[in-house]
């Protein structure tokens, strides 16, 4: 549990140890999973794209009718604060840190009553260290499962709200990793690839990146934007489209995105190889927006 021990929570304009950052249990986060959250994280010790956060925190609040109390400004000087006193705990101004902001609507009756849902809404911040692929399981790649679930529908609960009813996602993962996977992508009723349970997909086919476009209901990835920008800049050419998984399993090239996880290779998807049959296999296009992504995102390193 050293991860946990090290961990600083903001709550109620507090710096606390985890163990002693209390919610209460009438708190809709935890009876109703009616919560909104962001992970937003630091290289060479400053927070990256706190600006791209905010706004989906705020369209994902739009999404759920939940009006945030605290300011955007509130928001970041929490996080500022708790990020700098993990890493003057740790006596290194900039470590890297992974950092969780999550809105509850807030402390409220049980029950749907008009007047349980006039609650103020409680933010709260965990910091604690990154936990990033190694170099090792980035080369080998991830091994993923196509799983029976499927992604929630638009019109259910849309995916590109990013609250804290995970549950979905969480099936999803425990269905690929039961099966002895690393994780999990579902697709949707027509049998189209929507997305993982954390992380935006792509794939190439003869020189061209794929991904499956915003309005097929998957989380408007910060980091799926980024690639995407950047391969335009490449001169790759990009294709926002469905496609069912078969495309998948022949295709040259597929990675996946994520504020944490970055861009990671995918070596293998429902135990067929991807590529060419080895796992050494090359990977030009994935390894170019890789180098691109490493240059904007720590520069040349000091
Ligand atoms: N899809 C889902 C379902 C996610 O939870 C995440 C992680 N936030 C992503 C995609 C990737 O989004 P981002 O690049 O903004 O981290």
């Amino acid at each position: 549990m050293q991860e946990k021990q090290n961990a600083i929570i903001w709550i109620q304009g507090k710096l606390c140890r985890p163990s002693e950052a209390k919610v209460s249990v009438y708190d809709r986060s935890y009876l109703y999973g009616d919560s909104l959250y962001e992970v937003v994280r630091t290289y060479h010790g400053q927070v990256y794209g706190m600006k791209d956060h905010l706004a989906r925190l705020r369209a994902t609040a739009r999404l759920c009718s939940l009006d945030i109390a605290q300011s955007n400004k509130d928001i970041d000087s929490a996080c500022q604060e708790t990020i700098g006193a993990y890493q003057k705990q740790e006596g290194n101004p900039r470590a890297d840190v992974y950092c969780r902001l999550v809105i509850s609507r807030g402390e409220g009756k049980i029950g749907f009553g008009k007047n349980n849902l006039e609650t103020k809404s409680l933010l709260t911040v965990i910091v604690q260290p990154i936990e990033e692929p190694s170099e090792a399981k980035r080369k080998e790649g991830a091994k993923l499962k196509i799983v029976e679930r499927l992604r929630l529908d638009r019109r259910a609960l849309e995916p590109a709200a990013k609250t804290g009813n995970y549950l979905n996602c969480l099936l999803a993962y425990i269905e690929a990793a039961e099966a002895g996977f690393d994780d999990a992508l579902m697709c949707d009723e027509d049998g189209h690839v929507t997305e993982g349970t954390t992380f935006n997909l792509f794939y190439v086919k003869r020189g061209i990146l794929v991904t499956p476009p915003l309005d097929i209901g998957i989380l408007d990835g910060i980091t799926r934007r980024e690639v995407i920008e950047l391969a335009r800049g490449l001169g790759v050419p990009v294709r926002e489209t469905r496609f069912p998984k078969e495309r998948l399993y022949e295709a040259d090239e597929v990675f996946l995105t994520g504020t944490i996880k970055e861009i990671m290779p995918v070596s293998n998807i429902d135990g067929r190889a991807i590529g060419a049959k080895t796992q050494t296999s090359p990977r030009p296009v994935t390894d170019r927006l890789w180098a691109e992504f490493r240059n904007r995102t720590r520069g040349a390193s000091p």
